[in-house]
């Protein structure tokens, strides 16, 4: 592995229904937050349509690990030893082979166990990096386990930042501890670092705020593999963390980075959402092009926030995107705060 550092910036980079498990698992996850708990956490994509306050937390409670006994975690072969592990959170990426396993983002701490689990049927090796796409606590809960179980925990600078104090979102009125020290990531970078293992050369770069300020995208390059964290929620509004520095139109910007990076036989790894094509990656960027120039429109005409969420600009959208995690209101109101510099 080589790591390095560059002066310039970084360029860069549809889902399946939430199922009826994350739907319950967020329920019961919601009823036994409570606020100012170290306890809350982002468990599946439905959260936020429900209400949700507690969702970046890292570390379920013992009382909430049980929520997550009947989450299967599942892994779609990908070829070239890369799979695809999906559980509750965000999607994992992992590559195995003779030069150790490799695994992007760990979900929830309760959920290690069984994400261990699921890497031993496929090698018998331990985890060796674990790279994180953001600081997001439904990407980042399992790295006290496998940061404690010698993993080396890589991720943007702005992670490790991230992760090292407590937070508070007001968008969902929640907070967030900081994290133990065995889940802060080791290694950090400023733009990127590049991994030679498994016959792989995967490329990790962070790209200019979209999702968060803090957004790296993997790259599988000869497996022709692309994760990109929450830069895309493949069937559904994204959630635009504006409080951690994320933006609509960073998104836009991003995605159009990555799409001449990738061609139609690439599989895109969404952070949430089933495995997907640059089409429906293209398709995804365009609607929130759309949304992003629709209420700048009703800005630029001295709409208020509520005015703006009252005009419904996501009307034309809704019957597609609008069921999954990110509810059409919350994700305008979000769009609305990022254009106008409003957290
Ligand atoms: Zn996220």
């Amino acid at each position: 592995m080589t790591a390095r550092r560059r002066e310039s910036g970084g360029d860069i980079p549809n889902a399946p229904e939430i199922s009826m498990l994350n739907q319950n698992l967020v329920a019961s996850l919601l009823r036994r937050t409570r606020p100012h708990s170290p306890a809350t956490s982002m468990a599946g994509m439905a959260l936020l349509a429900i209400v949700s306050p507690a969702l970046f937390g890292v570390r379920p409670s013992v009382a909430q690990a049980d929520r997550f006994a009947n989450v299967v975690v599942e892994a779609t072969d990908l070829g070239s030893g890369l799979y695809l592990l999906s559980g509750a959170g965000g999607n994992l990426g992992l590559s195995i082979g003779p030069d150790g396993t490799f695994l992007i983002d760990d979900q929830f701490a309760p959920l290690n166990d069984k994400i261990k689990a699921a890497i031993a049927r496929l090698t018998d090796q331990p985890v060796r990096f674990v790279v994180n796409t953001h600081w997001h606590g439904d990407h980042t809960g399992g790295n006290e386990k496998f940061g404690e179980a010698g993993a080396v925990i890589v991720a943007h600078d702005n992670v490790r930042r991230r992760m090292s104090v407590d937070s508070f979102s007001k968008a969902f009125n929640d907070s967030t501890p900081a994290s133990p020290h065995a889940a802060l990531p080791v290694i950090t970078f400023a733009e990127s670092v590049v991994f030679h293992l498994n016959g792989q050369e995967i490329n990790v770069r962070h790209t200019p705020p979209a999702h968060t300020d803090g957004d790296a995208v993997i790259h599988f390059r000869p497996a022709n593999v692309i994760h990109v964290g929450d830069l895309f929620f493949n069937g559904m509004y994204p959630f635009v963390d504006v409080e951690s520095g994320g933006s609509i139109d960073g998104y836009v910007t991003v995605i159009d980075a990555i799409l001449p990076m990738i061609d139609d036989n690439t599989r895109i790894i969404p952070g949430h959402g089933a495995i997907a094509t640059k089409a429906e990656f293209k398709a995804f960027r365009d609607v929130l092009a759309d949304v992003s120039q629709a209420v700048k429109a009703l800005v630029a005409d001295k709409k208020s926030k509520d005015e703006v969420i009252a005009a419904k600009p996501t009307a034309k959208w809704d019957a597609k995107w609008g069921n999954g995690f990110m509810k059409p209101d919350q994700f305008v109101g979000l769009v609305y705060d990022s254009v106008t510099g409003a957290q």
